[in-house]
């Protein structure tokens, strides 16, 4: 496993991988690496013979206001885990290379930054979008492995793949889940004993929605008054929205159709838990 810090180094090596005829697949991640990225890492394997995994905490996509400080960091750990996941590649770049002084470029996706997280993270998706983009540029894979956890990021990055004519497949993940159903993330380790219990209600929401979508109701209204009745069930569940909304324009829905996404965001004390499930399909 080689660990790549410059951009040219990486540049250099996908494209000696590239002139070789090999196939590459690409996970981005902000580190502090959990079960479920190590399941993007083997979904990456399956498709491509090179995979490399990128760790870095893309500054700014963090609000003023947001734990870009404080967000969880092991680099030795993560190390380890894309190690034993026989990773090729972790390339883990400085953020002064990344956007060094007079950076003043950004990519920004329009509509579909308008819904859920985009509302109360003005600014976030365009980090995130600017940071793919840049980690596409460098990195050129074939494949790149993202995530439903995050469904919008996932929606928006699709959208800019096409829009802009980035010459890579993007492969969704399903969401990987701890015992119990807690969505795994990051953000997990600030929560308390007393907070991953909270948490648990974020799921029991998902689990209740899909019994009412199953029994037939479509109104969305009703399908969010649920939602909320069950995360409410919990004392000190803030929550931020729930949404039942379109899969593709992510645009809020009075009546499912066909098929749905329901979005939720929570703060259970100071931390910010997002999940989401499909309704109407599979
Ligand atoms: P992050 O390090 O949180 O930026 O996430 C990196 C990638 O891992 C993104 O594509 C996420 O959607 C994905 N990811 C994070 N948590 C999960 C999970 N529990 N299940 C599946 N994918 C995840």
């Amino acid at each position: 496993m080689k660990i790549i810090e410059s951009i040219r180094e990486m540049q250099d090596a996908a494209d000696a991988l590239r002139r070789e005829g090999r196939r590459v697949a690409f996970v981005p991640t902000m580190g502090y690496l959990h079960e479920g990225h190590l399941a993007l890492v083997r979904r990456a394997r399956q498709l491509a013979d090179v995979v490399v995994v990128s760790i870095f905490v893309n500054p700014i996509q963090f609000g003023p206001k947001e734990d870009l400080a404080r967000y969880p960091r092991d680099f030795e750990r993560d190390r380890k885990m894309l190690e034993a996941e026989t990773t090729d590649i972790i390339f883990s770049p400085d953020y002064r290379e990344m956007y060094p002084e007079g950076y003043h470029t950004y990519v920004q996706v329009q509509a579909l930054e308008d819904h859920l997280c985009g509302l109360s993270r003005k600014g976030h998706f365009v980090g995130v979008a600017t940071v793919c983009t840049k980690l596409f540029n460098i990195a050129k894979p074939h494949y790149a492995v993202f995530g439903q956890k995050d469904y919008q990021q996932l929606a928006i990055i699709q959208r800019m793949v096409r829009d802009l004519n980035q010459d890579l497949e993007i492969v969704p993940y399903p969401t990987v889940r701890e015992e119990g159903g807690l969505a795994m993330s990051s953000r997990n380790t600030y929560l308390s004993g007393e907070g991953r219990d909270k948490a648990l209600s974020i799921y029991a929401s998902i689990v209740r929605l899909k019994e009412l979508f199953a029994a037939g109701e479509r109104a969305a209204r009703r399908l969010k008054d649920e939602a909320e009745r069950v995360l409410r069930s919990k004392d000190g569940v803030e929550i931020e929205y729930v949404s039942i909304s379109d899969p593709e324009t992510l645009e809020e829905l009075e009546t499912v159709t066909q098929s749905a996404v329901y979005a939720v965001a929570v703060r259970v004390g100071a931390t910010r838990l997002i999940d989401n499930s499909k309704l109407g399909e599979g």
